[in-house]
């Protein structure tokens, strides 16, 4: 379940920071994130390597989950324990929710692309939400802002965690111990996916300035429904051979960042999303 690489990014033996140290201090700490855990035990925990597509942070695919390894204990940007935790947390809540996932390819336009992004993301921040609280009545530091809102890894300015600590109502972090307790809390797992997925939105993915989440939901289902697919169907009606017809899709994914911006127009007529996604397309030309 832990790749050699990510258990490496963990201190040696006595520097109480090995994995083993920190699986403790899960144990310790959050009930909740010690069983998502356990349910995740046939996943794949490793790092994120250079030039990939995740190089920063922290991300799920399928049944695997990247962490920077800056992140971890031996990196540069080290996060503590509580931290590192609650990030873990939030891609456990993608890769185990019912929503956790999102599949924009498969979205029929802009619109319901966007709705399954919220959807994942609202499903990350409401497993990383309970552990953040669980982590601080257990007394576990970096998740109380000195004007007492309540902190997490997703929002360090406090606001998200207090809106979510609303739609707990009269439940308690302690109520959540599993994660059939979270998919059994329906109402509260609604709201809070709705409350997280909008915060989400506007959040950007990357270091890159243009993009934000909603760019990148949208960008994905045009360049897949919209392009590449069609392309790809081309490409298959003249060409019966796959390799041919798998290069040619790749060709197209790249040929379509730079021609996107102009397409768009006759696509996204007077769609909201438009000036987004050329501004996605600009910056990747201007990359290229
Ligand atoms: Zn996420």
């Amino acid at each position: 379940m832990y790749s050699s690489n990510f258990i490496a990014g963990f201190g040696a033996p006595g520097s109480g920071k090995t994995l083993d140290d920190f699986l403790n201090f899960i144990q310790l700490n959050s009930p909740l994130l010690a069983s998502l855990l356990v349910s995740f035990k046939d996943g794949t925990i490793t790092v994120s390597g250079k030039g990939e597509k995740l190089e920063t942070g922290t991300a799920t695919i399928g049944n695997t989950i990247y962490v920077d390894p800056s992140l971890l204990p031996n990196g540069q940007k080290a996060l503590s324990f509580g931290m590192l935790a609650d990030a873990l947390a939030h891609e456990l809540g993608h890769a185990l929710l019912p929503d956790g996932e999102s599949d924009e390819a498969a979205a029929l336009n802009p619109t319901e692309a966007i709705q399954l992004g919220q959807k994942a993301e609202g499903s990350a921040v409401t497993a990383e939400f309970l552990v953040s609280q669980q982590l601080l009545a257990a007394g576990v530091p970096g998740f109380l802002a000195p004007d007492g809102k309540p902190e997490e890894y997703s929002d360090r300015s406090g606001g998200l965690a207090s809106s979510l600590v609303g739609a707990l109502g009269n439940l308690k972090a302690s109520d959540f111990t599993n994660l059939d307790s979270i998919k059994s809390h329906s109402d509260f797992l609604t709201a809070a996916e709705s409350i997280g997925g909008a915060y989400y939105t506007n959040q950007r993915p990357s270091a890159n300035p243009t993009i934000t989440y909603q760019t990148s939901w949208v960008s994905t289902w045009f360049l897949e429904t919209q392009f590449v697919e069609s392309v790809a169907q081309r490409v298959s009606e003249v060409c019966a051979d796959e390799l041919m017809r798998r290069t040619l899709k790749d060709f197209a994914r790249n040929a379509s960042l730079i021609s996107g911006a102009r397409m768009l127009d006759g696509i996204c007529n007077d769609n909201p999303t438009l000036p987004a996604l050329q501004k996605y397309s600009e910056s990747h030309t201007a990359i290229q």
